[in-house]
């Protein structure tokens, strides 16, 4: 059977609008109650990266979660809202993204991103165990409402990729560094699927991130809701709704591997507005080397050390770098790769730094740049070398 992903128009987060546009997207998924029943406990998990203006577009918009709170209570749910954010405590981020206030207005809680559980998941991929947030084994029910962003690490951020914000703060940087392939990143991310079993998605793609996200990009208006309870479908859907291709998105490229989820648009069905109707055309991407790597006859390690040494240094821009220390707390090496208060020529230890890219994605001033290595700028051309490839059937 197909799996179902459902897209409705949403041309503003005007509260009321956008909540009938909420309520229109899950009709014919069956509505809210298909997936709340009276006296629940609802845990809602919003993309809460760090403290920024809901008009930067790097969170979950307010009105998306008050419409999801708004539907989930009419249900009878008893809503929880939770995330462990990049940097700083959930009070702080909650109270500048101004989800706070919603959470409030709407009688919810807002969780406790220090308090956590120990899950056991046989046939996960990185680890059985896994300590994730003690919100996911107190709820009923788990919605999770991402926001569609680029990702300079893993081109893409949707639905599978929000529940990296059920990790622990601390422990998602130790994960980047032990888990320095991408791909095995993303299988981390079917782990955390797995053990919090998400049981809808609604995407905020009113207005997502373009060009270096998930922080650093551009907003870009879609007027789009979408949702699925097919997580891995809605994402797939999402890419091609704003040109991305979705094959190279290593989390995608995991469920094909892993058989988790839907990963063809063939076999998905769009319920609801249809795709062409809000397509959008022009979304700027960030660009990857994976393809032309693929194609390359090296081993793999080989492949790893040229990714690294092709991948962009993260240099700091000093014109706009307000000294507020979240890259250097943020950086999960030990010691950190990167020091505002060191001389320009140090601050970054390119031998240390793993290319993460954690610093971009908190640094709240735009300051952080990806500088294109010697090895990269010599082959500029492979950037079209890699559109090229992903249009050659069979690799
Ligand atoms: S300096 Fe930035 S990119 Fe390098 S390891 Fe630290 S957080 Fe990651
Ligand atoms: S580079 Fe960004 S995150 Fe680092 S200290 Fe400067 S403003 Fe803060």
């Amino acid at each position: 059977m197909k799996a179902t992903v459902s897209l409705a128009r949403a041309g503003s987060y005007d509260g009321h609008e956008l909540l009938e546009r909420m309520r229109a997207c899950l009709a014919p998924l069956g509505g809210m109650a298909a997936f709340v029943r009276p006296g629940q406990r609802v845990l809602l998990k919003p993309n809460l990266l760090g403290a920024f203006h809901p008009d930067r577009a790097v969170t979950t918009h307010p009105s998306v979660l008050a419409a999801a709170i708004t539907l989930a209570q009419e249900c009878g749910g008893v809503v929880t809202v939770i995330d462990s954010p990049g940097t700083g405590s959930l009070a702080s981020v909650a109270r500048a993204t101004g989800i706070d206030a919603v959470v409030r207005a709407a009688g919810a809680t807002l969780g406790d991103e220090t308090a956590v559980e120990t899950f056991e998941t046989p046939g996960n991929i990185i680890g059985r165990k896994l300590t994730l947030l003690k919100a996911v084994a107190d709820a009923d029910v788990l919605i999770t409402l991402p926001k569609l962003k680029t990702h300079v690490q893993m081109t893409f951020t949707g639905a599978v990729k929000n529940q990296l914000g059920l990790v622990p703060g601390v422990q998602k940087g130790q994960y980047h560094f032990r888990l320095q392939n991408r791909l095995r990143l993303a299988e981390l991310l079917l782990d955390i699927n797995r053990t919090a079993k998400p049981a809808l998605a609604i995407m905020d793609a009113v207005y997502g991130m373009e060009g270096n996200g998930p922080s650093g990009g551009e907003p870009r208006f879609i007027g789009a809701l979408i949702a699925s309870a097919d997580l891995m479908a809605l994402d797939v859907a999402a890419c091609d709704l704003v040109g991305i291709d979705s094959s190279v998105v290593p989390t995608v490229q995991a469920g094909i591997q892993h058989r988790f989820g839907t990963t063809a648009l063939d076999h998905i069905s769009i319920a609801g507005e249809p795709l062409d109707a809000l397509r959008v055309q022009g979304f700027r991407t960030v660009a990857h080397l994976k393809h032309v790597m693929r194609i390359l006859p090296f081993p793999q390690f080989m492949l790893d050390w040229f990714g690294r040494h092709w991948a962009p240094r993260p240099r700091i821009d000093a014109a706009c770098c307000v000294h507020c220390g979240a890259c250097h707390r943020g950086c999960p090496v030990d010691p950190p790769a990167i020091d505002p208060e060191m001389p320009p020529a140090r601050q970054v230890n390119d031998h240390t730094c793993i290319r993460c890219y954690c610093c971009h994605e908190f640094c709240p001033a735009k300051a952080i740049l990806l500088r294109r290595s010697l090895a990269d700028r010599i082959g500029r051309f492979t950037a079209s070398l890699d559109w090229l490839t992903t249009r050659i059937p069979g690799i």
